[in-house]
C-alpha cells in the first residue's frame, strides 16, 4: 500500500514537470511598408457612415523571429502606388521605408525568411512579395487559388506576386488552422470574408501574451462596433462570422487585437526595431 502511494506521488511529480513545456522564445516585429491619409472613409462601408469622414490608415509587415525560424506576415504597398509628394489627391498613398532596410536593422535580409505568410492578397498587402519567392509561402488554399485565377493574370497587382507561384508552398485547406512552428506559439487561423482565404495570425510571446494580428478584419477601430462590411468584401456574412470568431480568439486567448490598418494598434506595438516579446 505504501509503496503504490509512494509510486502515484512519484508519477504525480513527473506529471507536473512535463505538463507545462516552457514557453519558446518567440519576438513580434512591427515594420513600416506604409500608410494612407484618406479625406473620405466612405468606401469602408456601403451603408454611408463613414461617408466625408477622413482617416490615416496604418499599413504594417511583422516579423515573427521564433527558435525555429523566421515567418514574415503581409508585404505592404507597392512602391509604385505612392501618392507623388505635393498631389492634391484626396487620397495619399505613402511608402518611404524598405522591407530590406528595415530587416538590416536586425542584420537580416529577405532571403533569411524561412517563411512567408499574407493576410490575403490586396494590394496594399503585397507589394514587396515577390521579395519572398525564394522563402516557403503558406497560403490558404481558397486565397491561392483567387490569386492565380485567370483574370487575375495581367492585372497590375499580379505582378507583386507572381513569383510565389513557383515557391515552395504549405497548402492550407479547408479552413483549417496551421500551426506554423508546431508547438502552439503561432497559428494562422481563417477569418474569411474579406477575400475567400483571408487569415489572421495569432502569435503567444512568452512575456508579452498573446497577439492578434488581425488583418483586414476591421480597416477602421469604429468598424468593429458597427460591424460594417466594406462593399469589395467577398462574402459579407462569412465576414460576419469571421468577426465573431475573431473576437472570440481574442477573448479566449486573453489576446492584445492588432486591428493592421488601425494607427492606434500599430503604435501600440514596440517601436521597431525593438519587439514584443
Ligand atoms: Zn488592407
Amino acid at each position: 500500500m505504501k509503496r503504490v502511494a509512494v509510486a502515484v506521488a512519484a508519477l504525480l511529480a513527473a506529471g507536473c514537470m512535463t505538463t507545462e513545456p516552457p514557453a519558446p522564445e518567440v519576438k513580434l516585429y512591427a515594420l513600416d511598408c506604409g500608410s494612407f491619409d484618406l479625406a473620405n472613409t466612405g468606401m469602408f462601408s456601403p451603408n454611408h457612415e463613414y461617408d466625408g469622414k477622413p482617416g490615416k490608415l496604418s499599413d504594417p509587415c511583422f516579423l515573427i523571429r521564433h527558435p525555429k525560424g523566421d515567418l514574415f506576415w503581409d508585404a505592404g504597398i507597392p512602391y509604385s502606388m505612392v501618392t507623388p509628394a505635393g498631389s492634391a489627391s484626396p487620397t495619399k498613398t505613402m511608402r518611404d521605408k524598405t522591407i530590406p532596410d528595415q530587416l538590416a536593422q536586425l542584420g537580416l535580409a529577405p532571403a533569411d525568411i524561412e517563411y512567408f505568410a499574407i493576410s490575403h492578397s490586396h494590394y496594399d498587402h503585397i507589394g514587396d512579395a515577390n521579395m519572398f519567392a525564394a522563402s516557403t509561402w503558406i497560403v490558404d488554399k481558397a486565397e491561392r487559388d483567387w490569386m492565380f485565377r485567370d483574370a487575375m493574370r495581367g492585372q497590375p497587382v499580379f505582378s507583386y506576386y507572381s513569383k510565389l507561384e513557383g515557391a515552395t508552398t504549405t497548402l492550407i485547406e479547408n479552413g483549417a488552422d496551421h500551426d506554423v512552428f508546431g508547438d502552439g506559439s503561432v497559428t494562422m487561423i481563417a477569418a474569411h470574408g474579406h477575400t475567400p482565404g483571408h487569415r489572421v495570425l495569432l502569435v503567444k510571446t512568452a512575456g508579452a501574451g498573446a497577439v492578434l494580428i488581425a488583418g483586414d478584419m476591421w480597416h477602421l477601430a469604429e468598424a468593429q462596433t458597427l460591424r460594417t462590411v466594406p462593399a469589395n468584401n467577398t462574402d459579407k456574412a462569412e465576414t460576419l462570422a469571421s468577426m465573431d470568431k475573431v473576437e472570440a480568439l481574442a477573448r479566449d486567448n486573453k489576446a492584445r487585437l492588432v486591428r493592421q490598418h488601425v494607427p492606434e494598434d500599430v503604435a501600440a506595438l514596440p517601436a521597431f526595431p525593438a519587439a514584443l516579446e
